[in-house]
């Protein structure tokens, strides 16, 4: 018998190639391989006869050769072999290309089962390259459920089937680690059966039930987890600190905090008088202020002797922070620096040395703060903003440069409350839902390619009322992706043949570090009256007096992702306006786009962008900031999702601590997970 734990290379047939093919795939033990989910299954237990198929529906048939196959050669690289096949019922013309093995295999008089569909052709039917195997083999590619896996070069589903099969049958499948009563309670398979189950069901019926299980059990290890690293932050302690009062900062503010904020920052002021270190998630829409509670926060560690770090996900908007903060910080006497990976080597070693021996008391950055060559001397908080974008394992990382210090992570990303609960289990949370006064819903509007002359003359009209505009595109280059439009191209139409008296200037994610930052904060001060970017806008830019964003193609992105780029205007006084352009003509579609114009609430894009596309594509994304989840393909219920999550939660309450061969399995299982996802945890 082999452990889980054991390389691939233990299994017959796999050798160093092999394994590097698999290792692409993230696939280096036997325990991952039995762990490589399939993605969809084909069904293919059907049999029935020629007169029966219909056509584009595969099935399989079981009929005779009814001649020798005859094996032309078309051309270089092309040979075509044709065979006539008969049951009872009809014949049928097959038509393989390129299939040394059908040519060598089908033999003249004997009884095949073959699996294909017909397709019209010539006023005939006939069926290509349909898969065929002996009545008495198999069944191995008809008469049954082929699992249909996520594969990588050089490894095909057949072969990537053999090797699960064999790890199976070389080891035992992963311990259970779902109590009995949990499993009882929600109808879950036990892990004996679900691992042979998802890979070989008998049933689609099984196959589903086995599916449901995984899902089940990934989340509930990952919810327990969270609940058991929330327990023993619970013991760590941080001296309180002694003086909160904000006065001057507030007093240097141009505006009066919303109450929303102020409750927020109550909240933070209270973590820190609390005497263990904050773990705090402020969540509110774009543009709900949340950038001055993060300041506020910070005021307060750094007038208690701490310094504080702010994490940002792109330069531009660590570049913005740093300027907006600045000005505002500066006059107080907090000494502020920024660090990003773009800065010339020297000053980022001169920003580290001030970090390094306490002379900043500020740093906003982008990843550069992460790294090692990145010191501080007494990091008292820290904070990341748009935190979707960072993975937990970031934001242990730039934690584990204090000593338990405070942590404050911001999203913008309205996250519908049941993944929320999965994804920042871990964290208090504080929600701003309320906007700065005087801010105005964002006018939104569906248009077809039609509208292209309204659009300009609406671009036109903002800018000569002396507003900006922001284009979104969902390419950088014309032919990345089909259709698409592209920034660079649609920049250069708009400024060489539609707005030649307009400036119009250009922002993408390919651009150096540098340039983006020139570029934007040039597009901030006015310079520029059109601002064609792609999706690198789409987080936190601020720019007042941008009243016009248009998006390309918008039927490209998703409805949260929309939203997003939709709050980069109605940020200042003035009416804002949303048009999104689409080709589209699909109505799905078109409804999905539809929703956005109905509301500008993010929780309610946010569901809504859920119901239709489901959590596997919230948690499939990079941006999610969750560990990579092995069921991500497998399309989750929101239900059996909300099942694992109260599951957990009940469990850990009633016997968290119970010793049962389940609990130590769950245990260790937490462990991996987590070391999986971030490497290290705080
Ligand atoms: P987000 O929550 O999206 O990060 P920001 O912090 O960038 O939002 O704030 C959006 C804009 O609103 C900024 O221009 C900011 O200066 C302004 N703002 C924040 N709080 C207030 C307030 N209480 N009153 C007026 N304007 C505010
Ligand atoms: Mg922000």
């Amino acid at each position: 018998m082999a452990k889980l734990s054991d390389p691939v290379t233990v299994l017959k047939g796999v050798g160093d190639v092999r394994a590097k093919q698999l290792a692409q795939r993230n696939i280096f033990t036997l325990e991952d391989l039995i762990c490589h989910f399939p993605r969809g299954y084909e069904d293919r237990t059907k049999l029935v006869s020629i007169s029966q198929l219909e056509a584009d529906q595969p099935a399989c048939f079981r009929a005779m050769v009814m001649n020798t196959p005859r094996m032309s050669h078309i051309r270089k690289g092309l040979d075509l072999t044709r065979v006539q096949v008969a049951d009872t019922t009809g014949r049928l013309n097959l038509t393989f290309f390129n299939s040394k093995y059908a040519a060598e295999q089908l033999t003249y008089g004997r009884e095949y089962v073959f699996y294909g569909a017909i397709s019209g052709d010539f006023g005939g039917y006939s069926m290509t390259n349909p898969v065929f195997e002996t009545p008495e083999s198999g069944p191995v590619t008809t008469r049954r459920i082929l699992p249909v896996y996520p594969l990588t070069a050089g490894i095909s589903n057949a072969v990537m089937l053999r090797l699960v099969r064999q790890a199976l049958s070389v080891c035992d499948p992963p311990p259970e680690v779902l109590p009995a009563s949990v499993r009882q309670m929600y109808g879950i398979l036990p892990a004996d059966r679900a691992y042979y189950a998802i890979h070989e069901p008998a049933s689609m019926a099984e196959a589903e039930l086995a599916k449901k299980r995984m899902v089940f059990e990934e989340f509930f290890v990952f919810s327990a987890g969270l609940a058991l690293m929330r327990a023993s932050r619970a013991e760590k302690t941080a001296q309180p600190y002694a003086d909160c009062s904000l006065e001057p900062f507030y007093q240097a503010l141009p505006f009066a905090l919303t109450g929303a904020q102020e409750r927020a920052v109550a909240d933070i002021l209270a973590d820190f008088r609390a005497g263990a270190p904050m773990n705090r998630l402020i969540q509110g829409d774009v543009g709900s202020g949340k950038t001055m509670v993060a300041a506020a926060a910070v005021y307060c560690a750094v007038k208690n002797g701490d310094q504080a770090a702010l994490m940002a996900p792109t330069e531009i908007l660590a570049e913005q922070h740093y300027r907006s903060l600045a000005g505002l910080f500066e006059p107080l006497g907090i000494r502020m620096a920024l660090l990003t990976g773009s800065m010339p080597q020297k000053q980022k070693r001169e920003i580290r040395q001030a970090l390094a021996d306490g002379t900043v008391d500020f740093a906003v950055g982008t990843h550069a703060l992460l790294s090692d060559a990145t010191v501080f001397s007494r990091l008292g908080l820290v904070i990341t903003d748009e935190q979707h974008r960072f993975g937990v394992a970031q934001r242990a990382r730039l934690s584990a440069k204090g000593s338990d210090p405070h942590l404050l992570v911001m999203s913008a990303t309205p996250i519908p409350r049941t993944l929320a609960l999965l994804m920042y289990g871990d964290l208090d949370v504080s929600v701003i839902d309320e906007l700065p006064p005087g801010r105005q819903t964002v006018d939104t509007f569906l248009v077809s390619e039609s509208y292209r002359p309204r659009i300009n003359a609406f671009i036109r009209k903002q800018v000569e009322q002396g507003h900006q505009c922001f284009v979104v595109c969902p390419a950088v280059e014309e032919g990345e992706e089909l259709g698409m439009k592209a920034a660079s191209v649609w920049a250069q139409t708009l400024q060489q043949t539609v707005f030649p008296d307009l400036r119009v200037s250009l922002l993408h994610g390919r651009m150096k570090g540098s340039e983006k930052e020139a570029t934007m904060a040039d597009f901030a001060a006015g310079n520029a009256d059109v601002l064609v970017a792609t999706t690198v806008i789409e987080v936190g830019v601020d720019v007042p007096n941008a009243t016009l964003m248009v998006i390309e193609d918008a039927d490209r992105f998703g409805l949260s992702q929309l939203h997003q780029l939709r709050g980069r205007v109605g940020r200042g006084g003035s009416k804002s306006y949303c048009i999104l352009t689409t080709r589209n003509r699909n109505q799905e579609t078109l409804q999905r786009l539809k929703a956005l114009c109905r509301t500008n609430d993010g929780f309610r894009i946010a569901e809504e962008d859920l119901r239709l596309r489901g959590p596997g594509d919230f948690f499939g994304t990079q941006q999610s900031g969750l560990p990579a989840f092995r069921v991500a393909d497998l399309g989750m219920e929101m239900e059996t999702l909300k099942q694992a999550q109260s599951a957990s939660a009940q469990w850990i309450d009633s016997s968290g601590t119970e010793d049962t061969p389940e609990a130590s399995a769950l245990r260790a299982r937490i462990g991996t997970l987590f070391q999986r996802a971030e490497g290290t945890m705080n």
